[in-house]
């Protein structure tokens, strides 16, 4: 194992260099104004393994804002709310189309294609509140976060949330949609405030690997020895993962790293290898599809060089 672990760090330093040196960063999340001010010259990596060990290189420590992955947990959260019912809210097919695309919607009678585009990820927002108000809601989705990454600092970034509400007008125009359909149970106004801080969480590359080992390890973090969800409903989050995680670019993606992912505007994607290791990338300058460039590129070397893929 001694030089097992020795290589992965090896592979981790290596990958950073490369991504380091890269001169193709794409172009950061402008449509949100504390995105676009991110610097797009920063690159880390967090391998978190079942036995607790944790490697990382590049800037694995700072913070950024996890936004669509954030959709994953939010996902996690409403099936173990309310079960299959989830299905009724949401679909569980690829779109095919951009994240913030409302095109589908206007065939499918308002119900969005998979959870982890923005309508998809509205509607389950929907689905957890309950009648709650939106701080109840947002306590209960920043605790199931902490308690997967077994970190209680895990924060939610205000100015982001903000910045993301002050400019939402696609997101507000899917709610609404959706409501035509009377597909809304709260108040839209509530409804996208609570979406908007989900999205807003701040993360670390370190901290979102650890928040992954569960869906490494058929459902059980292996570390803290907590089940977070059944061996199957770990299985099937996964597959959502690979067929939607990553929009239009979820072809590319398996394509390219043949892994379950999940990326967000803010250039961070977790990326799970089950039975072996959960790995979070951040490169904030994201391709046309809104993907991390630099990160989808730095997963496709880990697994080339580890052989991770689930092919
Ligand atoms: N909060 C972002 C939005 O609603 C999330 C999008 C993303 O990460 N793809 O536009």
């Amino acid at each position: 194992l001694a030089t097992e672990t020795l290589t992965l760090q090896t592979i981790l330093n290596e990958i950073a260099d490369t991504m380091n040196a890269s001169t193709e960063r794409g172009t950061v999340a402008n449509y949100i104004p504390e995105l676009a001010a991110v610097d797009p010259n920063q690159f880390g990596i967090s391998v978190a393994l079942p036995t607790g060990e944790v490697f990382n290189a590049g800037c694995a420590q700072q913070l950024f804002s996890i936004q669509s992955i954030s959709k994953v947990f939010s996902l996690t959260l409403a099936l173990g709310k309310i079960g299959d019912a989830v299905w009724n809210k949401v679909g569980r097919e690829p779109s095919g189309d951009p994240f913030n695309s409302i095109v589908q919607l206007e065939h499918e009678h308002g119900k969005p294609r998979n959870p982890f585009i923005n309508a998809g990820a509205i509607a389950v927002v929907d689905s957890i509140m309950m009648g709650h108000e939106p701080k109840e809601v947002l306590a209960e989705i920043l605790q199931f976060v902490r308690y997967i990454a077994n970190d209680n600092s895990v924060a939610i970034d205000e100015k982001v949330a903000l910045s993301e509400l002050a400019t939402g007008h696609r997101n507000a125009s899917l709610a609404h949609f959706m409501a035509s359909f009377g597909r809304i149970e709260h108040d839209i106004n509530k409804l996208l405030g609570a979406y908007y801080h989900q999205c807003s969480i701040s993360m670390s590359c370190e901290q979102l690997a650890k928040s992954g080992l569960f869906l490494v390890s058929d459902g059980v973090n292996r570390v803290t020895g907590k089940q977070i969800v059944s061996s199957q409903r770990a299985r099937r989050i996964n597959s959502l993962m690979l067929m939607c995680g990553h929009y239009d670019g979820s072809g590319e993606f398996a394509y390219r790293v043949g892994l379950p992912g999940k990326s967000g505007v803010g250039g961070g994607i977790l990326a799970i290898a089950p039975g072996k290791a959960s790995i979070a990338v951040w490169s904030p300058g994201l391709d046309t599809i809104g993907n991390s460039k630099l990160g989808t590129l730095a997963l496709e070397l880990l697994v080339q060089r580890t052989g991770w893929s689930v092919f």
